[in-house]
Order: structure tokens, then sequence, then C-alpha cells
């Protein structure tokens, strides 16, 4: 049962969230998770896992024709990615938001995490789902023994 107070809205949704390996290998976890906590997003699962091919590939299926699919497969595969599952009102915009646009340059803000702390395209930081067909397939992908 999901117990409600005044000021805190039930209606909740949620995301899959990945901290990508140059994140977690430049140190950035903590200011990642800092900024969810901090727009009053929760954490549902947390956790550092390595990343197989087979994952990956499933993940990021909707840009197998892409030219930079192979390069992405690599960089996420490369080292340890924090995989979480967040949760909150929109929370699919809301961790979309803090991201920022995909073009850490061209595209992410000041005051985003891209924004704040990317220079490159693929090295971007963090993956958020885009889409409430995306997350229930991200989350079902990454976490198969969560229920929600
Ligand atoms: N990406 C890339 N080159 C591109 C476009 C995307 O390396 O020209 C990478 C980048 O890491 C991005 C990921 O592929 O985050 C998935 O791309 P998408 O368009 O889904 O962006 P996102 O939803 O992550 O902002």
């Amino acid at each position: 049962a999901v117990s409600c107070i005044a000021t805190v809205s039930c209606v909740t949704e949620q995301t899959l969230v990945l901290i990508k390996p140059d994140g977690v290998q430049r140190g950035l976890v903590g200011e990642v998770i800092a900024r969810i906590e901090r727009k009053g997003l929760r954490l549902a699962a947390l956790e550092l896992r390595d990343v197989t091919v087979e994952v990956a590939s499933e993940h990021y299926a909707e840009h197998a024709e892409r030219p930079f699919y192979g390069s992405l497969l690599e960089f996420i595969t490369s080292g340890p990615v924090v995989a979480a599952v967040v949760e909150g009102p929109r929370a699919i915009s809301a961790f979309r938001q803090l991201a920022g646009g995909t073009d850490p340059v061209e595209k992410a803000t000041p005051g985003t995490i891209r924004g704040d702390f990317a220079l490159e395209t693929q090295f971007n930081l963090v993956h958020g789902s885009d889409s409430p067909e995306s997350a229930a397939r991200e989350i079902a992908l990454w976490f198969p023994s969560l229920n929600s």
C-alpha cells in the first residue's frame, strides 16, 4: 500500500536510468544520484554491474542500423555501469530534464548533467528511458526480478 501526505503526489511513474561507464570511471555516480534525489525522485533499485553484449545490444536495439551502433556497444560494455529504477511523478520526463539533450554541447544546457559534465555525444554520462513503453521494456531487461 502506498501512503501519501498532502504535499507528496502519489501519482508515480518509473524510468530506467544508467550511469554509463564514463560516469562511473570519472567518479560522477554520487553527483548524478544527488541530483536525482534533490529533484524529489526516488530510487526503487540501484546496482553497479558489468554489462554483457547481449543486454547492451537489446537495450540499444532501436539504434541497430545507425552508424554509431558498434562504437556505442563497445563503449557501454567497456566498464561497469550503475543501473537504477527511478520513480516519482512524471519520472521519465523529469529525469530527461535533469540529463539534458543528447549532444552535451549543442543541446544540453548548463545546469543539466550532460550540460555541466560532458563534451561528446557518445560519452554523455547517463541514459534515461524516453517513453513509458521504453521504460517498461528497459526495466524488464535490466531488472527482470523487479515486479512493478
Ligand atoms: N549516440 C552517439 N552518437 C550519436 C547519437 C547518439 O554516440 O550521433 C549515443 C549517445 O551515447 C546517446 C545514445 O547513443 O546517449 C543513444 O542515443 P539516443 O538518440 O537514444 O539519445 P538519448 O536518449 O540517450 O539522449
